[in-house]
């Protein structure tokens, strides 16, 4: 099983873009979309969900009023002012402002906190027009967002293999935190795609350092190339310096808003060269993860 991950670094450098793209050029491969916390490749897949099951990624104090006799010892122990009191109701867990330290249910007195499971998101298997696709959506404010991504790979591995299929082409997330750490570790392949801004270079090079520890080989796309051509040359040697191959230039295209508008890849719509260029760096890419 090969497995392709698109990830950026630095959120907006058209990740999402090339990801659709694939989508529409490769046959045979699995979607997914591990961008869990802020996931969009839908918008342009368009799935439709089949199959829709809780994502229950840790536990949550729960408390139990008709135990509590009001000593405060929970909201004293709190580091996260996450329990709060009033007289009319009592205390109360935030749960938006809890960290699931477990902290007040080891010190409540008369066990009236406890920890449960709690749901912290959903995760689906869709069908789309470009084959079938695992994702994913967090809870507003939830946690565990590594996991989540984990959990999507292990059923896009299971669904591809019943499938027959021998590619997963991922949606990765953004940053170098939790979630990529998840989305990246063990994959057959990294494209990173970046854009010529100082925050793009930067985060690039962040990722890049991250994929190195974690042994993953790395392509680079340099998206809207032509809107800085001096930062442009410094990722090619900033790459060229790391062995890195720069496996597509993308230029600035205002096209490619028009084809996100209309829902569609810019493989599947008019974008000027856009298409092409894409075209070549799946061919460099398939020559990667076939070698
Ligand atoms: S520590 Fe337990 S008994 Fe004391 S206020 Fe908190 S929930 Fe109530
Ligand atoms: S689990 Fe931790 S953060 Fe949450 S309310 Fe209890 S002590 Fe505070």
């Amino acid at each position: 099983m090969k497995e392709l991950t698109i990830v950026s670094g630095k959120g907006g450098t058209g990740k999402t873009t090339v990801t659709a793209a694939f989508a529409s050029l490769i046959e045979r491969k699995l979607m997914t979309d591990c961008d869990v916390d802020a996931a969009d490749l839908h918008l342009i897949l368009i799935p439709e969900v089949y199959h829709e099951e809780d994502f229950v990624g840790g536990r949550a104090p729960t408390m139990d009023k008709s135990l509590c006799t009001e000593c405060g010892t929970c909201q004293e122990v709190c580091r996260f002012a996450a329990i709060t009191h009033d007289v009319e109701r009592g205390y109360r867990i935030n749960s938006f402002a809890c960290d699931n330290c477990a902290l007040c249910s080891f010190a409540c007195p008369e066990g009236a906190i406890t920890m449960v499971d709690s749901v912290n998101g959903t995760w689906y298997i869709s069908r789309t027009p470009y084959g079938k696709m695992v994702h994913a959506k967090l809870g507003i404010g939830e946690d565990n967002s590594g996991k989540l991504v984990t959990l999507v790979r292990q059923q896009a591995k299971k669904l591809a293999q019943e499938e027959g299929l021998s590619l997963i082409v991922s949606d990765g997330p953004p940053g170098i935190g939790c979630p990529v750490t998840a989305a990246i570790t063990g994959t057959t392949l990294v494209l990173i795609v970046t854009e010529p801004t100082i925050s793009g270079i930067h985060d690039m090079e962040r990722v890049a350092d991250l994929c190195r520890h974690f042994q993953v080989p790395v392509q680079v796309c340099i998206n809207k190339y032509s809107i800085n051509l001096v930062n442009t040359q410094k990722i090619r040697h900033y790459c060229a310096d790391r062995g890195i191959p720069v496996v597509g230039e993308i230029p600035f295209e205002p096209l490619v808003n028009k084809a996100q508008v209309a829902r569609k890849s810019v493989v599947d719509f008019d974008c000027g060269s856009v298409g092409q260029v894409v075209r070549q760096m799946w061919q460099e890419v398939e020559k990667k993860l076939l070698a």
